[in-house]
């Protein structure tokens, strides 16, 4: 049996846990998740009040969750080894200008935009419905998720590179040429809006197309994405960063070297674009066109 947490007629109990309670009684069969996305709903009693708040708490935890830990990193030095740039540590001083920044622009740009994220999941049939899909119907799509936003990101970026466009939008994230864990979304609100159009559409477009998306899945890949951009940027590449076991995996390894040299490496998750079409920018790249252009002088 499937139940939609949204239109909830259950009536508010004076508090969240209260309503926890009470769902649990009568519905033993849901898991603990389950029960606290039931709770959550029937106790909010306002389904675009209460997906508004949690997509913005989850985008807040997630994003200074998971950069908070490089800005220690880097203020004490203890993994100074793996640093990318090692003598570009950036300071205190420059995380927190650029924390001050990004919270800006979470709070004046993309906050009213998550208030339209329940209508417009509804209207694309998004479901919100118990029990939760399987994790392989997750999986399966959120790594179809990584393909497509991957591709548009390539594309987009790639256009931000271009003059007037690097002027007017993307200067302001090349700020910073050795980056850091909280520079990922340190951007022109423009370049957030049709960078974040990716990764929000690409899902929609798959519901749209297939009929079939929770909105669990959806956040759990806003998460994922999240991770992937901070980690992209965090400066630091180890000996079991995730590209050492899957060589088309970008990583801050590739990322790094965009910020560094302001050229190639456009893609966001994956390598594969960037080889197809010849933007490549490390130092195997860079040696293999080297060998490619003095074969091709010989043979003149
Ligand atoms: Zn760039
Ligand atoms: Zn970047």
């Amino acid at each position: 049996m499937s139940v939609s947490p949204w239109n909830s007629t259950v009536l508010p109990p004076s508090t969240y846990w209260g309503q926890y309670q009470d769902i649990t009684k009568s519905n033993a069969h849901l898991n603990v998740a389950e029960r606290l996305w039931v709770a959550w709903y029937a106790w909010m009693q306002n389904d675009v009040l209460a997906t508004g708040i949690m997509s913005f708490a989850i985008h807040e935890l997630v994003y200074f969750g998971r950069s908070i830990p490089w800005v220690f990193i880097d203020s004490l030095g203890i993994l100074r080894r793996y640093k990318i740039q090692n003598s570009k540590v950036p300071s205190l001083r420059e995380q927190w200008d650029c924390a001050k920044f990004v919270l800006l622009s979470h709070f004046t740009v993309e906050l009213p935009q998550i208030w339209l994220f329940h209508p417009m999941a509804q209207f694309f049939g998004l479901s919100t419905s118990i029990p939760f899909p399987s994790p392989w119907a997750m999986a399966y799509q959120i790594a179809i998720f990584f393909v497509m936003e991957d591709t548009w990101h390539y594309f987009m970026h790639r256009a931000l590179h271009w003059g007037p466009l690097y002027k007017a939008i993307h200067k302001i994230h090349h700020q910073y040429s050795a980056p850091f864990g909280l520079a990922a979304e340190y951007a022109s609100p423009i370049e957030v809006m049709i960078l974040g159009f990716g990764t929000v559409s690409c899902p929609i477009l798959w519901c749209a197309l297939t009929g079939d998306l929770h909105i669990l899945t959806m956040y759990i890949w806003i998460v994922l994405r999240l991770f992937q951009a901070i980690d992209a940027h965090s400066g630091y590449e180890f000996p079991y960063s995730l590209h050492h076991f899957l060589p088309f995996w970008a990583g801050a390894d590739h990322h790094d070297l965009h910020h560094e040299k302001f050229i190639g490496n456009y893609a966001s998750s994956f390598r594969w674009w960037d080889y197809l079409l010849n933007t490549e920018y490390t130092p195997d790249a860079l040696k293999r066109r080297r060998e490619e252009k003095a074969k091709a002088t010989k043979a003149q």
